[in-house]
């Protein structure tokens, strides 16, 4: 089951937009990630969707046909929620068979589909007991047995592993992921961990005041952010984001230090380039004018963070080499080699470089294809 999201937008008092001019479509059997900083309207975006709350513009489609107004019953979709709503009295297999027997499936059938969804989510020899005898990944699988006995097509899913432990949520990504393959189901899932987005989606859309910033697979948001808000939301550690002037023709100076050399002029204006720390390089003590200064040294195990700051005051992290020593007050010689994202003062994808030397380059958004790229 497909789903189009048109143009939809959410004021929950007149005139005040929570969500303006969302648009996406997510094909079926697809594994769609909303993800964005808490307050941002992924919530309000999945209650439009299941229908508990009116959709105030746009449209919504599901399998092509309008389903704006649609009562939720008839949305053919299921919700697991972060927390399991779980009935504390009944037991796993009753819990699973609620929906159904309310819905007044025949009891031959409920009694199928729940044995079916009980084992899909390995807990067969756990149907008998009451959720206080579960653990807390149990639970979570226990709702969702319950989407899964549902015979929905589409489910939506609010932060479900947010109340599990580090160790089990990583599990739960897992078994959460095959089992939506297994079962073809579209899955439409609301994070604020990009972490989580990034391993387990076909497509994220990134949602930041009000407003759609981006709509990609992991690999595009990761590697072609469309703003400054994008490159630094995902990716550990955080991308670096430079003040950048222009100076000469082909060439960008960042944080008063630093050369970039371009590929093709830009406007003279002020810039802001993305780098992840991964793509600065420490150059070795004698071969490089010291431009940067440590200040805090944080040990990763297998690679060191390295806070410094450049001679104009501009703060930049980057990862160094665990064999060596750095102590707050040394100074580095920093150069780029990785990629540089080039943004304009509103924070907008303009080109990408790579290398840092101008040499090879990408490009993407608005910008230009380069001649020799
Ligand atoms: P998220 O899920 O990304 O944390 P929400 O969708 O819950 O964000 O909230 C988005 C915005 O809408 C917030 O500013 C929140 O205060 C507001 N909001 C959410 N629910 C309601 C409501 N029932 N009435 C009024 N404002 C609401």
């Amino acid at each position: 089951m497909s789903i189009d999201l048109n143009a939809m937008g959410k004021a929950y008092t007149a005139g005040t937009w929570v969500l303006k001019n969302v648009s996406a479509h997510i094909e079926s059997g697809e594994f769609f990630a909303i993800v964005g900083p808490s307050g941002c309207g992924k919530s309000t975006l999945l209650r439009m969707i299941a229908g508990l709350i009116p959709i105030s513009e746009g449209e919504l489609r599901i399998n092509d046909q309008v389903a704006t107004n649609l009562p939720p019953k008839d949305r053919k979709l299921t919700m697991v929620f972060q927390s399991y709503a779980l009935f504390p009295f009944l037991s796993v297999a009753d819990n699973v068979a609620f929906g159904l027997k309310a819905r007044k499936f025949p009891a031959d059938e409920v009694a199928k589909r729940v044995e079916q969804a009980v084992s899909l989510v390995n807990l067969t020899e756990f149907r008998d007991r009451k959720p206080r005898d579960l653990s807390g990944g149990q639970r979570q699988r226990v709702a969702l047995a319950r989407a899964i006995a549902s015979d929905a097509k589409i489910c939506l899913m609010d932060e479900p592993l947010s109340n599990l432990d580090a160790q089990l949520r990583v599990k739960m990504r897992t078994e959460l992921r095959n089992l939506q393959r297994k079962l073809g189901l579209t899955v439409i899932y609301v994070t604020h961990d990009q972490i989580e987005a990034m391993t387990m989606a076909d497509h994220i859309m990134v949602l930041h005041n009000h407003d759609v910033q981006q709509i990609g697979t992991p690999l595009e948001i990761y590697n072609q952010p469309a703003n400054t808000f994008v490159g630094s939301f995902f990716g550990t550690p955080r991308m670096n984001l430079l003040p950048a002037k222009v100076s000469g023709n082909t060439e960008l100076t960042l944080a008063d230090t630093l050369l970039l050399a371009l590929p093709q002029p830009l406007p003279v204006a002020d810039y802001v380039v993305g780098i992840r720390p991964n793509a600065l390089r420490i150059l070795p003590q004698g071969s490089g004018e010291p431009n940067a200064q440590v200040q805090t040294v944080e040990y990763l195990g297998a690679q060191v963070l390295l806070e410094a700051q450049f001679a104009n005051g501009t703060a930049v992290e980057l990862i160094a080499d665990p064999h060596q020593d750095y102590q707050p007050g040394d100074w580095l010689s920093v150069v780029v080699t990785g990629s540089a994202y080039i943004f304009d003062h509103r924070g907008q994808a303009q080109m990408m470089v790579e290398g840092g030397n101008g040499h090879a380059s990408g490009n993407y958004a608005n910008a230009q294809a380069p001649v020799n790229a």
